[in-house]
């Protein structure tokens, strides 16, 4: 049986037990946790994990038959390698002026369409031209056999591009971007003994719900037919399926939630003690974009940046006639 994953004497002690590992997911059972402690670990993963992700481009050619924002926020959504992050700074707590190798890498596209075939433009054809921590950091995610990435835009003949990405470090719940995963996979009570599940059925519920039998094995015993109801039983075991976008191996999603939350708890139990936490923890910059009501527009937020800020019309992207005009180097 899938149990004996999990070590047999059971003591009322934390375990996990991974189900299976890849490149790509991390599948694992916690046992003898709570509901709300699983689901923190959930929402921290998807949501307050540092990566890096393109926030900022310089558009300096664009004669392709697609938009500069349209082109812009596809360069945004393109994983990015986020190994060695924790070395990078936050760009708002920065001491430069906009970006600089301390806090952003930065990525050229420059492609020109000189044949008469149509010309695909991929995300293997960012170059890194600044320099960083490690030779891995800012690299594009290339996960497909032909090691392409994805396909940013086509270039008929004459037609080209040229653009200056900025990466900055951030977390997904400032912009879904900065995701470190695809999907997480939650589940408990795959057999629904709880009850927490009323079903929707055209039918037969059985039928139109497929039971997880993996999961339901390491539930302990399936529900029985006509078992009575326990009003005081709670899940003891939660299934996780981790997905990566590529640019953070899922085990290190798995320890950096957790690192996270504990940070955040820490900051918690500060806070009740009466220190200043705020001048004593690091958060790793997992607050939030209206942290103290402070939007995007805020005086002192740490999410403006000199590029955009003109007025309600300007876009951070930019373009020809937009702020960016010199080297801030
Ligand atoms: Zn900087």
């Amino acid at each position: 049986m899938d149990d004996d994953l999990l070590p047999p004497e059971d003591n009322g002690d934390l375990q996990i037990a991974f189900i299976e590992a890849s490149n790509e997911r991390a599948h694992f059972v916690i046992k003898n946790s709570n509901l709300e402690t699983a689901n923190s670990l959930r929402r921290t993963m998807l949501a307050e994990i540092p990566t890096l992700a393109i926030d900022v481009v310089e558009v300096l050619d664009n004669t392709s038959v697609l938009a500069d924002e349209f082109i812009c926020h596809r360069l945004g959504l393109i994983p990015l390698s986020a190994k060695g992050i924790d070395e990078l700074l936050y760009s708002r707590d920065c001491e430069c002026d906009g970006y600089c190798e301390l806090c952003s890498v930065v990525l050229t596209l420059q492609a020109k369409c000189e044949s008469s075939d149509v010309m695909k433009v991929y995300a293997r054809d960012l170059v890194i031209t600044s320099s960083r921590g490690n030779q891995q950091l800012g690299n594009p995610v290339l996960t497909d056999p032909d090691r392409l990435g994805s396909c940013i835009v086509k270039l008929r003949r004459g037609q080209a591009i040229h653009m200056r990405c900025i990466a900055k470090k951030g977390i997904a719940k400032e912009h879904a971007k900065w995701a470190p995963t695809a999907a997480v996979g939650f589940e408990y009570d795959p057999g629904n003994r709880l009850r927490h599940l009323d079903y929707w059925y055209e039918e037969d519920p059985k039928k139109e719900w497929p039971v997880n039998e993996q999961h339901l094995n390491m539930d302990g015993v399936p529900p029985q037919e006509g078992e009575p109801f326990d009003y005081d039983a709670v899940p003891t075991r939660f299934f996780f399926d981790v997905e990566t976008v590529g640019g953070m191996p899922p085990d290190e999603i798995v320890t950096k939630g957790i690192s996270t939350l504990q940070e955040k708890l820490a900051a918690v139990i500060q806070e009740l003690k009466g220190g200043d936490a705020g001048d004593n923890l690091d958060f790793g910059g997992a607050q939030s974009p209206t942290m103290n009501g402070m939007g995007y527009g805020g005086q002192d937020a740490g999410y403006t940046t000199p590029y955009g800020g003109g007025g309600p019309s300007a876009t951070a992207y930019g373009g020809a006639t937009s702020a960016y005009g010199g080297n801030p180097w």
